[in-house]
């Protein structure tokens, strides 16, 4: 027994953490093999069902415990993982995450390495984005507190900073976003007191990007009815369709009717680092706050997510307070002023910044890109091969990274074609429905995805599409 909580035997732990490295090497070396995904064991459930060890156990058996859960991720690290918007990791980030956890730092503040990193990270994403050297950003765990942070400065900058102690009673803000704008737009009205029915919703064209014309329609009639508009909330890159709203157009609007345009470029952001999607991305530069995710197109491994604004001193106005115990200093370990917590709600924060500079510092922003641009092709590949399958039906246009499609005209059997594709372990879309019909949807933000795969991916939807009919024609 020691009186610490390190390791009583240094060469055997150092032999367990070894081993430990070199399971998690082989199973990102052999990310493309084995099923997308697969249900963990009953047993293994179980295992995580016992009560609160008063005891400690021998570390091995615990590295096997952990070794043991390795093949029960989400799936995302699998060429075949379409579902929802991931990320797929890349072996850099493990690297990094070694680092961060030894230095174990806290970047709520203070004057230390981590800091600088961070710092660097911040002026990385004012160069790829083309904002101002007195833009401010911080590094999150994703884009719906991107989205809170951002929606935070915007309020209190329509509210003139009274509402950090007045609230929001009464003040009647209202934002915009399309109809298609993600779920964490509302999330953020709701939590930052303007209710999330103060977020209209803004119809949008066939190709899902928002109807500008209709939303400075929207704007007058809330203007006269004693309303105050605030915010424009854009999307570079829908969560349904992978859709871009007219970024630009957006930024004019704002700018005439002096309102807040943030953007929620939450995978199509990164966008900006590859030449086919860099034309849709015009007008980004504008904005007065920009949130996404380093998580997904690029691949940092879970979680990290940025925030970026435009007006670094309305950043700062809208979160700095340092009481007593925080107070800043000229020189020692208080001093790196302004502290990190000053542009966000967080004090403790770990040290994400160290992955995404490792991925960007070993990639590079051109290789990201070329990876951008290739699953950008691989979804018009499949988008062809849809087209001219007799089964089946493309129900949207490819803006991007998204392919959503119908095998056949009954909803059930597209469902349960996403089933049976998952819980067989070959391939994980996702499902949406699409004008009230239910769609397959694969969404392609994945560096190890093959175009090969895109053609087995539809001669297994229609194999098993035509034993699903078959089966329900029987009942
Ligand atoms: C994923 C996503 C979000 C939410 O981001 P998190 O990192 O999961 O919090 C918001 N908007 C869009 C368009 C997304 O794709």
């Amino acid at each position: 027994m020691t009186d610490t909580l390190d390791p009583d035997n240094w060469p055997e732990f150092r032999q367990t953490a070894h081993a430990m490295l070199d399971a998690a090497l082989d199973k990102m070396q052999g990310a493309t093999e084995g099923p997308v995904w697969q249900a963990m064991p009953d047993a293994m459930k179980q295992m995580l069902q016992v009560p609160l060890p008063v005891q400690g156990a021998e570390i091995g058996a615990v590295q096997q415990q952990l070794q043991d859960l390795l093949p029960y991720g989400v799936g995302n690290t699998h060429p075949r993982f379409f579902g929802w918007v991931h990320g797929a990791g890349t072996p850099a980030g493990m690297i990094a995450d070694i680092t961060a956890a030894a230095m174990n730092a806290n970047l709520g503040g203070r004057d230390h390495g981590a800091i600088y990193v961070e710092k660097q990270v911040v002026a990385w994403v004012r160069e790829m984005f083309g904002f101002p050297a007195d833009a401010s950003g911080l590094v999150v765990s994703g884009t719906s507190m991107a989205t809170i942070i951002a929606l935070k400065v915007a309020r209190d900058e329509a509210l003139g900073g009274a509402a950090r102690k007045d609230g929001v009673d009464g003040a009647r803000l209202v934002g915009y976003a399309s109809s298609q704008a993600h779920n964490c737009v509302a999330r953020a009205f709701d939590l930052l007191g303007l209710g999330a029915d103060a977020l209209r919703s803004v119809p949008v064209s066939i190709a899902y990007e928002m109807d500008v014309d209709t939303l400075a329609e929207m704007i007058a009639k809330d203007r006269a009815a004693g309303h105050r508009p605030f915010l424009i909330v854009g999307t570079a890159g829908s969560v349904n369709v992978g859709a871009f709203d007219d970024l630009d157009g957006l930024a004019d609007l704002a700018a005439v009717q002096d309102l807040w345009l943030h953007i929620d470029g939450a995978f199509g952001a990164a966008g900006v680092l590859s030449e086919t999607l860099q034309p849709r991305l015009k007008g980004i530069t504008r904005a007065d706050s920009l949130a996404f995710d380093f998580h997904k197109w690029m691949h940092v491994n879970y979680d990290a997510g940025f925030v970026l604004v435009r007006d670094g001193a309305a950043h700062l106005a809208a979160f700095s307070s340092r009481p007593e115990y925080l107070q800043a200093t000229e020189r020692g370990l208080a001093a790196g002023n302004p502290w990190p917590v000053e542009y966000g709600p967080e004090l403790s924060r770990g040290f994400r910044a160290l992955k995404i500079w490792t991925q960007i510092a070993t990639h590079g922003t051109q290789t990201l890109g070329t990876m951008i641009s290739k699953n950008c092709a691989q979804a018009q590949l499949l988008a062809d091969l849809v087209t001219t399958h007799p089964d089946l039906t493309l129900l949207a246009p490819v803006a991007s990274s998204v392919v959503c499609f119908r095998y056949g005209d009954n909803d059930a059997v597209n469902g349960e074609i996403v089933m049976q594709l998952q819980t067989s372990g070959i391939a994980a879309p996702s499902v949406t429905t699409l004008d009230g019909q239910v769609a397959i949807r694969v969404n392609i933000t994945n560096h190890r995805t093959q175009d090969s795969d895109m053609a087995l991916l539809v001669d297994e939807v229609a194999r098993i599409g035509v034993f699903i009919k078959k089966e329900f024609e029987k009942c």
